[in-house]
């Protein structure tokens, strides 16, 4: 298909947060193409495999593209006295949760950008399997995040030193047994989930007590939206729904 006939497409909600972090950083202004960190992140968006390179475009965010779009997010903040240019609703959703939370939000970025300064392993997984996934927050981290936490060696180690300890296998927020609820079928069954890797950007977990073993509802919950709770803080919010409950 020619380029003229279809259009770039829609910037995902990692490439926001990252020219969003770019115009925050920049005192809520727009930065023009010839700008340095402009071209730097142009750079590192054409790396970032997102999107693949059959529905790119020849300009696929140059750094034209990605003045502008810093142009969208600026225009879009509140005190921004002239038209905002067009942005769409994801780039407001982005916006709002960097005026809630941006050191959250800072933080998130530098995740993104270690994961790919990392460079991509060829086994990166292109989608993670959640149903909702194209519409998740950090989807770009999660995948970086599956990558990591299926490292099959470490995880089996995981699973050997637990059941060498409890003799079964439960989700360590909820208690949540498989094998107790499902019997033969669900027996050996649990989700590892790597805990500390949003504030340790590029590094994969080393030993077993970066991995949590989760059950697949918990392990769920944790990535739905970003910031990512520990386990511990997801059992918080599981006792407190409790007390709600009850009372
Ligand atoms: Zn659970
Ligand atoms: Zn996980």
């Amino acid at each position: 298909m020619p380029d003229g006939a279809r259009r770039n497409p829609d910037w995902e909600w990692d490439e926001l947060v990252l020219a969003c972090d770019l115009v925050m950083r920049n005192g809520g202004h727009w930065l023009p193409a010839e700008n340095p960190q402009v071209i730097e992140l142009s750079e590192l968006l054409q790396r970032m495999t997102l999107h693949p390179r059959e529905v790119r475009r020849a300009d696929f965010r140059n750094p034209n593209g990605v003045g502008r779009k810093t142009a969208d997010i600026a225009t879009a903040l509140p005190g921004y006295a002239g038209r905002p240019t067009n942005g769409g609703r994801r780039d407001k959703e982005v916006i709002a949760k960097f005026l809630a939370e941006p050191d959250v939000m800072h933080s998130v970025a530098d995740s993104i950008r270690k994961s790919v300064a990392e460079g991509e392993p060829t086994d990166l997984p292109r989608e993670v399997g959640y149903d909702n996934e194209s519409e998740m927050e950090g989807r770009y981290l999660l995948r970086w995040h599956a990558y990591r936490e299926r490292s099959p060696v470490l995880r089996r180690k995981k699973i050997n030193s637990v059941l060498a300890q409890h003799g079964s296998l439960a989700c360590e927020t909820c208690g949540f047994d498989f094998g107790q609820t499902y019997g033969e079928r669900g027996r050996g069954f649990i989700e590892c989930h790597h805990v500390d890797s949003l504030r340790a950007g590029g590094e994969g977990p080393r030993t077993i007590r970066d991995l949590a073993l989760l059950c697949s509802n918990c392990h769920r919950m944790i990535h739905t939206k970003l910031p990512w709770p520990s386990p511990a803080q997801l059992r918080d919010i599981i006792h407190a729904q409790d007390e709600s409950q009850r009372s």
